[in-house]
């Protein structure tokens, strides 16, 4: 079942969205090399924890496997679900950064690549079209469209560059559980899937990989990485679909402007 949120609902989700985006802006701050991403770690705890929300990620139960942390650290070839730990930040390391709060009940998940000092060209041009793909991801969650619209924007965004899309792992439906119906892959047909409803509120999240889009497992049954070892990059927002459009509920305010979203009518 898919949970529509009310307008009051989506402002609770906002106000959620919000406590993690600060969490972000805070560590655009202060991932320079030589920091570990432990201290990393408890900074995002302390801050959300100070604005009376909890880390939805820490005690997050994956069959028998518990997270332990707030934040998912992930470096270089790391795609998603990185355990924070005595690793130090080199220079030209590429940190994906993924956190969640909950805040009165409800929950905010995004993450964003950052670059450790300075990344090499491929890297940083592998960030920016990951961006660019969420925004396009983003652009399609529109009452009247249908999941394989957003996934199809994401994957065809990328396409040109020749990276791997990765299939294993995909964005959720949000709201008072972290993961909820439906499951937004990043991959697509136009035209197919559940016709998109106004109230949804879903995390999009692509996660682009240099090279292949094959994935393995650590043996600390978390971390993801590529099975080629080549650098992966992931950007994700909360968002809300709205009869006026998809409002960003993890907005760090530095969107897109306004005109980024191209054709709002909806695909029949
Ligand atoms: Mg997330
Ligand atoms: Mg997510």
């Amino acid at each position: 079942m898919i949970v529509r949120k009310s307008r009051a609902e989506i402002e609770k989700m906002r106000l959620a969205g919000q406590v993690v985006a600060d969490v972000h802006k805070m560590l655009q701050d202060i991932v320079v090399p030589g920091v570990t991403t432990a201290e990393l770690d408890k900074k995002a705890e302390a801050l959300i924890r100070s604005r009376g929300a909890d880390p939805t990620f820490k005690g997050y139960r994956v069959g028998r496997e518990v997270f332990p942390a707030t934040l998912c650290v992930s470096v270089n070839e790391e795609i998603v679900h990185g355990i924070p730990g005595s690793r130090v930040l080199e220079e030209g390391d590429l940190l994906s950064v993924d956190c969640g709060a909950t805040l009165s009940g409800y929950v905010g998940d995004s993450a964003i690549s950052l670059a450790v000092g300075r990344v090499s060209k491929d890297v940083e041009e592998l960030m920016e079209r990951t961006k660019a793909s969420l925004y396009a991801g983003i652009n399609m969650a529109r009452p009247g469209n249908r999941i394989g619209d957003i996934g199809h924007a994401v994957s065809s965004s990328v396409a040109p560059y020749g990276y791997g899309v990765v299939q294993d792992f995909c964005g959720h439906g949000v709201g008072r559980r972290l993961h909820e119906e439906p499951q937004i892959p990043n991959y697509g047909i136009p035209g197919t899937g559940r016709r998109i409803k106004s109230g949804w509120c879903l995390a999009i999240e692509p996660m682009i990989n240099l090279g292949t889009h094959e994935t393995r497992m650590l043996e600390d049954g978390w971390t993801v990485i590529t099975a080629d070892r080549l650098a992966s990059a992931h950007f994700e927002h909360s968002i809300a679909v709205t009869d006026d459009g998809p409002i960003i509920l993890t907005s760090r305010g530095d969107d897109p402007p306004g005109d980024w979203i191209p054709g709002t009518s909806p695909v029949s």
